[in-house]
């Protein structure tokens, strides 16, 4: 299990620029005895709200390995939530990192401005879709992006209503808390929540088993007779759903609510927080589906790890807000944007965009033995290194699809322990997701299902 592979000559050049041997590798219990003495101290400290996947405390992370306190190490399909996608600590986002530390560490863009702050504004320019001229706010957080990103609409439309989808996610603030399908962690007992939020039917084709362009219409329909399409400021939608299981809609939904945005004057938003940044192959999910949203939301992957968001925009909706109504104090800090910047260069200059199709064409077919030998592998779906796996009830595949959330559960159990770090999702947290840095070598991604394999097998 814990053997060292014997890589390829061909790998083997490109596996020395890795600090940490890109191997699992576990020598102690899950988790160890520092981790289980850093826990105690955690616990009398940090609130339970604030909770963990797996309670090994991380020490040094390199690619696509973590290592944990105790000197474990662990195979990351995680990457902190889809924001390590380019692997953790890249050289060159640390190299750019230290350098601007050395230069300057603060001074507030709305007070002084710097170049980085710009150059980040012109790459996103760049990469989002559209050809059109754009703009981008700075932001910390995703939240922070979805909360611009509406405020902003609202301004340019003269509009309150804000529409999001069924099994949608877009974070923890007290907008974006209302904003989120699920109530359970993230809303309950949170309240008053924030009005002038509707949520309409997604397409969830697993599940609906209705075309794109059905989907579509049955959200319309919805939106314009519980809201109306004059009350609408804008529709936020993920390309691909994140935390509701990396669903991918039928082809032609998502053209389909854009025209209809279009025609109605409402801000069509994508939030690609977890899509975007070469995670699925394209710089944009929206790629993927012919989109061209008015308004891109960046965040997670888009700075290798330092806390950055963006809104990024057609100019003439990003400049309806009047000056001093956007930013904040750390909105665009100059550490954060060098990193970002050196993040689109490496996607650019390793064409990583072609590493996330190759994950899928590794991952996916060994999924797809694993769903030949266990019925409770109801879905496999996702694009680039952003691919599900939906676990129904055994013998309900075929007819009811019934959420099996407690082999998700067990099968995480067994990884961790095995030193494969796997997120769940999914609104009845019966998805296990593979969200791996782009850094994952074939031969890791056959040991991670390998893992995946025996765990189904102790179900
Ligand atoms: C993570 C996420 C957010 C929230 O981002 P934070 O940085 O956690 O505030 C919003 N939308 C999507 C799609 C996300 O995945």
């Amino acid at each position: 299990m814990t053997d060292t592979l014997s890589a390829p000559a061909s790998a083997s050049s490109a596996a020395s620029k890795y600090s940490v041997p890109q191997e699992r590798r576990i020598v102690t219990a899950i988790p160890g005895p520092r981790s289980v003495e850093l826990h105690k101290r955690r616990q009398a400290v940090v609130p339970v709200g604030v909770s963990s996947v797996l309670p090994v405390y991380i020490a040094r992370a390199n690619g696509a390995i973590v290592v944990d306190v105790d000197g474990n190490q662990f195979i990351d399909l995680g990457a902190g939530i889809g924001v390590t996608t380019i692997g953790h600590t890249d050289a060159a986002v640390v190299r750019a990192a230290h350098e601007q530390i050395d230069d300057v560490l603060h001074t507030l863009f709305t007070v002084t401005p710097y170049e980085e702050y710009v150059r980040v504004a012109e790459l996103l320019a760049e990469h989002t879709p559209g050809d059109f001229a754009k703009k981008t706010v700075l932001i910390n957080a995703g939240a922070e992006a979805v909360e611009n990103g509406v405020k902003i609409a609202r301004k340019y439309t003269g509009r309150n209503g804000v529409a999001v989808l069924d099994d949608a996610y877009h974070g923890r603030t007290n907008l974006t808390m209302a904003m989120n399908f699920k109530a359970a962690p993230y809303a309950t007992g949170f309240g008053p929540l924030a009005g002038d939020v509707y949520r309409a039917p997604n397409s969830y084709p697993y599940h609906d088993g209705l075309s794109g362009a059905d989907a579509a219409k049955r959200t319309i329909a919805y939106l314009e007779k519980s809201v109306g399409a004059e009350d609408l400021a804008c529709l936020v939608v993920e390309p691909i759903q994140g935390e509701g299981g990396f669903i991918v809609p039928a082809d032609g939904f998502l053209p389909a609510l854009q025209e209809w945005c279009t025609a109605n004057g409402i801000v069509f938003i994508a939030d690609e927080i977890q899509s975007g940044l070469a995670r699925t192959g394209a710089w944009y999910a929206s790629e993927h589906f012919g989109l061209v949203p008015d308004m891109v939301l960046s965040a997670k992957g888009i700075a290798g790890g330092l806390p950055l968001a963006a809104v990024t925009g057609r100019a003439e909706i990003m400049d309806c807000a009047q000056p001093g109504g956007l930013g904040g104090t750390f909105g665009g800090n100059p550490v954060a944007a060098a990193a970002a910047v050196a993040v689109f260069e490496q996607i650019a200059a390793g064409n990583l965009l072609a590493e996330a199709t190759r994950i899928q064409n590794t991952l996916v077919p060994a999924l797809e033995k694993l769903k030949q030998k266990y019925d409770v592998i109801g879905d496999i779906r996702g694009i680039g290194a952003m691919i599900a796996i939906e676990l129904v009830a055994p013998g309900t595949g075929d007819t009811t699809k019934e959420p099996n959330a407690a082999a998700v559960s067990a099968i995480a159990a067994y990884a961790a322990q095995q030193g494969v770090i796997l997120l769940t999702a999914g609104t009845y947290g019966n998805v296990i997701r593979f969200l791996p840095s782009l850094a994952l070598t074939d031969e890791l991604i056959l040991d991670a299902v390998s893992v995946v394999d025996d765990a189904l097998a102790t179900l």
